[in-house]
């Protein structure tokens, strides 16, 4: 049986080698390293993937976010809600930019931003909402948008995990996750459902003034060359990582389609197991298993993670503290107990190995030794 990893990178890479060999060779040759040819490729076909307008490439998810904020024109004390349960990246931009992160609950079974908890939390400085579509399914965009509407709010998709996943509106459209909301974001980081090899991430908007917005602020604050209208930053993708991108986003429905059939093995394989609730899939966005994410109860979890170690399974924590928790966002505003829902789940959930490699001897046996694992820490 091949190695079991919670990401294979290396399986994936030998499948693609000669096509990705060729193209960086090719940018080898033409030494336009930046902003080269390869880039402006990449980001056309992502345009047509996503149904975009706009495809503003950058230096990685975080910065996708930061610019994001930074072209709404946002003052400083402005409020910005999204989830306690996340990757810090969402609240840290929010921060750094002075503007106040204001978190809210999630929902337990999709693990995403609870829409009955954003509209408990607007004030009059409120500005945005930024939903994160955590491990890979859509947040409840519908009712985002609504409320966001109601409340003239900016909402800023967190799309790092949910590259692909498509959402449906009750009217029938259908849309893929970042290109909902004003702007989206998502990473190219190695290990996401579209990962290059290195950094790497983008902007999306269906909004040419905002468009032209990102694409000066990611390039030096710079409009014109050399006339620097604003203080910007300087994030770029680079040739060799959207060879890799071009490459990869043609197989990246096949991707989520390989990750969707390791989810419905351990579905099957835990359905009748009363100390695990597998993932829900919520009914309006398809999922495209960023992460695979149980939870148990009625568990010793150390426990449970010690002995897939010692049958040489990976398993993760995503995430095992609210980032209200964190010390650095620790604040007077909250306090233990504000946000009952995620800080349970920081207790229960389990990632299990997730990639677009995994076959059925590993699926067997990584089902069978955490089934027997949950048996032995049970409490
Ligand atoms: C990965 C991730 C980010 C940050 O992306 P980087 O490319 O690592 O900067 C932001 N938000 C979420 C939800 C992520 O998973």
């Amino acid at each position: 049986m091949k190695n079991i990893q919670m990401v294979d990178l290396h399986s994936q890479y030998l499948k693609i080698k000669k096509e990705i060999d060729e193209k960086w060779e090719q940018v080898l040759e033409s030494c336009a390293f930046i902003n080269g040819p390869m880039v402006k490729q990449f980001q056309s076909d992502l345009e047509s993937y996503l149904g975009v307008k706009h495809v503003i490439p950058c230096g990685n998810g975080t910065d996708a976010l930061q610019v994001a904020l930074m072209s709404l024109n946002l003052q400083p004390g402005d409020e910005v809600i999204t989830t306690t349960f996340t990757f810090i990246a969402t609240a840290e931009v929010v921060a750094l930019l002075g503007l106040t992160p204001v978190l809210v609950d999630v929902e337990a079974d999709t693990f995403n931003i609870d829409t009955k908890a954003i509209e408990k939390a607007i004030t009059p400085k409120t500005k945005a909402i930024v939903p994160v579509h955590l491990f890979g399914q859509c947040a409840n965009m519908e009712q985002i948008l609504a409320i966001a509407k109601k409340y003239n709010l900016y909402v800023i998709e967190d799309a790092c995990q949910a590259i692909g996943a498509t959402y449906t509106f009750s009217d029938g459209t259908t849309k893929k996750a970042g290109t909902i909301g004003t702007i989206g974001c998502t990473s190219f980081f190695p290990s996401k459902n579209l990962g290059c090899y290195g950094d790497g991430g983008a902007i999306f908007t269906n909004d040419d003034a905002i468009a032209y917005q990102l694409r000066g602020i990611v390039n030096h604050g710079m409009f014109k060359r050399y006339y620097h209208d604003m203080v910007g930053v300087n994030s770029r993708l680079d040739s060799l990582q959207a060879a890799v991108l071009d490459v990869k986003l043609k197989y990246l429905d096949e991707y989520a389609q390989n990750r969707n059939k390791a989810a419905a093995f351990y579905n099957q394989a835990f359905a009748d197991v009363q100390q695990i609730i597998t993932p829900k899939v919520h009914n309006n966005s398809t999922h495209v298993f960023h992460q695979y994410t149980l939870r148990v109860k009625g568990v010793d979890r150390e426990k449970l993670i010690a002995l897939m170690a010692e049958k040489h399974v990976p398993v993760m924590i995503y995430y095992p503290v609210p980032l209200h928790l964190q010390k650095a966002y620790k604040s007077e505003r909250y306090q233990h107990g504000d946000f009952p829902v995620s800080e349970q789940l920081c207790k229960e959930v389990v990632s299990l190995p997730m990639h677009t490699e995994l076959d059925e001897e590993q699926l067997k046996y990584i089902t069978k030794n955490f089934l027997e694992a949950v048996r032995l820490s049970s409490l």
